[in-house]
């Protein structure tokens, strides 16, 4: 945080400074989705409204070998769509978050496994189409993999975290590219 005390025009500038830190303490700053502070304060906010949730936890393929192969810029500009592309796909009342590294959560709106499938799904499907491009103009493309489960209430976020990241090991185990739920 920048503190500048200089007559009240410093002041300002210092709460100003003050709340942009709080606001984007709960962004992450590559991909402008959530962090997972962010996500628990969305997910404490809209629970004694909307109680049913589905959680999928959403894992970049090989995005060691993007790194490897494009460098690091190539790899955050590939972070930067994917959030994007997951963004597009999902509902309004859905919510994206980087969980950290190439790593997303969506907290989605719905506690229907079949619904919760096939949004993943849908996501799946749309980073597989989208071209991505290196700094020389070649295009290629990358997968993901999720794993997805039902939110339940009576456990922590952590420990639903805990439940989706499983299904998300079995997509990684039977070959990536796929959505498992459990
Ligand atoms: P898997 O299919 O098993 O998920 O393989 P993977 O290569 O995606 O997974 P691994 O955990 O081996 O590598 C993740 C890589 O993500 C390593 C790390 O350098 C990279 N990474 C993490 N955060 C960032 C970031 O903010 N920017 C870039 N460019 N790379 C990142
Ligand atoms: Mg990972
Ligand atoms: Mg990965």
């Amino acid at each position: 945080m920048f503190i500048c005390y200089h007559g009240l025009g410093g002041k300002f500038k210092y709460v100003q400074d003050f709340f942009q830190t709080r606001e984007i303490s709960s962004m992450d700053f590559l991909t402008k989705t959530f962090n997972r502070k962010g996500l628990e304060e969305h997910l404490k906010a809209v629970q004694k409204s909307r109680p049913d949730f589905g959680l999928a936890m959403l894992d970049i393929d090989f995005f060691k070998k993007v790194n490897d192969t494009y460098g690091h810029a190539v790899g955050d500009a590939v972070l930067v769509r994917v959030a994007e592309v997951a963004r597009m796909m999902i509902r309004k009342d859905d919510v994206l978050a980087r969980f950290g590294g190439e790593e997303f959560l969506i907290l989605f709106a719905s506690d229907n496994i079949y619904q919760l499938v096939k949004s993943c799904e849908r996501i799946r499907m749309a980073i597989e189409k989208t071209p991505f491009s290196s700094t020389d103009g070649t295009s290629f493309n990358i997968t993901v993999s999720l794993g997805v489960t039902r939110y339940q209430k009576g456990k922590s976020l952590q420990d639903n975290i805990i439940v989706a990241d499983k299904a998300l090991y079995q997509s990684k185990e039977n070959g990536r590219n796929k959505t498992t739920s459990i």
